[in-house]
C-alpha cells in the first residue's frame, strides 16, 4: 500500500531517544523535516547516556561492538560498510572540535577501529565465519578478515599494526587452540558518547527533545472519533498531535505496542564490568591500542555467547553474555503475559544481580582465558541486565502498525543495531517516505508473522514457565563478584 505522504512541516513525534529514535530524528532533520519532537522518560541531558548515572536503555552503555562479519547476511554486511563510513566521518568531525556537546572533547573518538576477533574453542572455524570470509571477498573486501591459524594472515595483521588482535588471550602460550577470525573493519563504538553526539547534532538541526519522567513519558495514544491515532499523551497529561508517531522504545516497545506479540519480545542480556586500576600492569595490556573487541562462541548456545571489549580510559572493562537471554514475564492490563524490562533503576522493583547461570559462564571464561585478572586481585565491580528487543527472526521491525498507519515502530534491534546508529535512521526515513521499498532489508524489516513450520531464530513469549523466566532463575550474589585468588593490596 502506498504510504501517506508527509509534508516537511508536519508534526512528527518520536517516542524513545535510544539508537533507533536518535538516528531517526537526525535523518528527519537532515531531510528537511521541521517539526520533529523526541520524547523520552529519561533525562539524558543529566545522565549523558551513562549507565552508572542512571541511564538503563540498551543504548546507554560504555561500548558496543561493530563488525562487518555477518555470515551469509550480506545485506547487514553492506549496512555495516555504510555505517563505518559515517563513524569515521564523525570521528573527524569531533576532532575538528567544532560545536561539540558538553562532555565531548576533540581527542574523543566515537569509533575505535581496533578489530573484532570472533574465536572458538572448537578445532575448526564455524560456518558463519567461513561465510563471512567468502562474502567479504566477494564484496571486494578481501584481506579484511584475517584467520588466526593462517601464518600469512598473521603477518598481514602485524604489518597493519593489528598483530595484538590475533591471539589476545595468549592461547598459544596457554597451550589452547586459537581458532578465530579477526574482522579488521570492526572494533568498538563508544555508545554513550555517540548518543550524546547525535542528540546534540539533532538538536542543532532543530529537533526538539522532551526528556523527562513525566513530560517525556508516553502514557497513551490520542485517538480521533473514528479510533485512528492522532498523536500521543504524555504522563504530565498533555496531548501532542502528530501526523506520524514513531515508537522506538527498545525493550519497552512490546508493552506499548501489543500488536508486536509473537513478533518481538524483550529479553535480558547479562553484563559484568571489571575495573582495571591505572597502576595495574594490566592497564596497558587491555588498552584499545593493544586489545581487540572479541566474541567467543557467539552462536554456540548457553555455554558460549560471550563478547567483550578493551578497557576504557577510566579502566572499565565490559564483558557481556548472550548465550542465554532471560525474560521477566508479567501479566499486563490486557490480560496477556509479556516480558517487561526491570533494571537497577526501575522504580518499583530493582535488579542488581544477574542470573547465576550467566555468572557461571563468565567465571569459566575468565578462569580459562583471562586468569591474570584474578592473579592481579581484580574482581567484578558491577553486574547489569541490559534489555534487548528480540524479533523471532533476529531482523529489525520498521513498519507501520497494521490498522494504525500513523503509528510506526522502529525496534527489534535483536542485539545488533547499535552499530547502525549513524545510518539506521536514513533507512527508517526512507521507509516512512516509501522510498526504494524493494530493498532486501526494507522487506526483512516489514511487519510479519512466523510461518507455520519455520524454526524461529529466537523463541519468543514462552511465558512464566520458561526456564529463561526470572521466576525460575537462581541469582548471583555479591560473593560471586570475587575473582581474586589473592587478597587485594
Ligand atoms: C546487552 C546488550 C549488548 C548489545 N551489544 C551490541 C553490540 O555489541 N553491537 C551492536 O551493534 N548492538 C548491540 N546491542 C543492541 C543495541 O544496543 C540495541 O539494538 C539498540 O541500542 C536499541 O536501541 P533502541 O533505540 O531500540 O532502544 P533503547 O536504547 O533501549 O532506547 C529506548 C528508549 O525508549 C525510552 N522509553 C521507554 N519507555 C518509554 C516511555 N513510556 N515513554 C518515553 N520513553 C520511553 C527509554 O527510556 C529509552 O531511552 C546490544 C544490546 C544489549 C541489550
Amino acid at each position: 500500500m502506498p504510504r501517506r505522504q508527509l509534508e516537511k512541516s508536519d508534526p512528527i513525534v518520536i517516542v524513545g531517544a535510544g539508537a533507533f529514535g536518535l538516528s531517526t530524528s537526525l535523518h528527519l532533520a537532515l531531510r528537511g523535516y521541521k517539526n520533529v519532537t523526541v520524547f523520552d522518560k529519561h533525562d539524558y541531558e543529566i545522565s549523558k547516556y551513562d549507565y552508572r548515572s542512571g541511564a538503563d536503555s540498551a543504548s546507554s552503555d560504555l561500548n558496543k561492538i561493530i563488525r562487518s562479519a555477518y555470515g551469509s547476511q550480506t545485506e547487514y554486511q553492506d549496512l555495516s560498510k555504510e555505517a563505518i563510513e559515517w563513524w569515521n566521518a564523525w570521528n573527524e568531525e569531533i576532532r575538528s572540535g567544532k560545536d561539540l556537546p558538553p562532555g565531548l572533547h576533540p581527542e574523543d573518538n566515537v569509533y575505535i577501529n581496533n578489530g573484532t576477533l570472533a574465536f572458538t574453542d572448537k578445532d575448526e572455524l564455524p560456518s558463519f565465519e567461513l561465510e563471512t570470509v567468502r562474502n567479504m571477498e566477494a564484496a571486494g573486501l578481501g584481506g579484511t578478515q584475517l584467520i588466526t591459524m593462517n601464518p600469512d594472515h598473521v603477518e598481514v595483521a602485524k604489518r597493519r599494526g593489528l598483530g595484538y588482535g590475533i591471539d589476545p588471550f595468549r592461547c598459544e602460550e596457554r597451550k589452547k587452540g586459537n581458532v578465530g577470525v579477526l574482522d579488521t573493519t570492526g572494533g568498538v563504538v563508544v555508545a554513550d558518547k555517540a548518543c550524546r553526539f547525535v542528540l546534540h547534532k539533532a538538536q542543532t538541526l532543530g529537533v526538539k527533545f522532551v526528556l523527562d519522567a513525566k513530560a517525556g513519558a508516553f502514557e497513551s495514544y490520542s485517538y480521533d472519533s473514528a479510533g485512528k491515532v492522532i498523536g500521543v499523551k504524555t504522563k504530565d497529561g498533555r496531548k501532542h498531535l502528530a501526523k506520524k508517531v514513531v515508537v522506538a522504545c527498545g525493550g519497552w516497545t512490546p508493552t506499548l505496542v501489543p500488536q508486536l506479540d509473537g513478533l518481538c519480545e524483550t529479553t535480558a542480556g547479562s553484563v559484568i564490568m571489571l575495573k582495571i586500576p591505572h597502576d595495574s600492569p594490566l592497564f596497558d595490556r587491555f588498552a584499545p591500542e593493544r586489545f581487540p573487541s572479541w566474541m567467543w562462541k557467539l552462536w554456540d548456545g548457553a555455554d558460549g555467547g560471550l563478547y567483550g571489549f578493551p578497557r576504557d580510559d577510566k579502566g572499565w572493562m565490559k564483558i557481556g553474555y548472550r548465550g542465554r537471554k532471560y525474560t521477566n514475564p508479567q501479566t499486563q492490563p490486557d490480560g496477556t503475559v509479556r516480558s517487561v524490562p526491570v533494571t537497577r533503576y526501575t522504580p518499583e522493583k530493582k535488579v542488581t544481580q544477574i542470573p547465576q547461570s550467566a555468572m557461571k559462564v563468565f567465571k569459566h571464561f575468565l578462569a580459562e582465558y583471562l586468569p591474570e585478572l584474578a592473579e592481579n586481585g581484580i574482581d567484578i565491580e558491577l553486574t547489569r541486565l541490559c534489555w534487548y528487543t528480540d524479533s523471532f527472526d533476529n531482523h529489525y521491525v520498521v513498519d507501520d502498525v497494521p490498522g494504525q498507519d500513523v503509528v510506526m515502530v522502529a525496534t527489534g534491534g535483536s542485539g545488533h543495531a547499535f552499530k547502525y546508529l549513524p545510518n539506521i535512521g536514513k533507512w527508517i526515513v526512507d521507509i516512512m517516505e516509501g522510498v526504494e521499498m524493494e530493498r532486501t532489508l526494507v522487506k526483512r524489516w516489514q511487519w510479519r508473522a512466523l510461518e507455520a513450520g519455520v524454526k524461529p531464530f529466537n523463541i519468543l513469549m514462552e511465558g512464566i514457565t520458561s526456564a529463561k523466566a526470572f521466576e525460575n532463575v537462581a541469582w548471583s550474589t555479591d560473593s560471586d563478584l570475587r575473582l581474586g585468588s589473592k587478597p587485594r593490596l
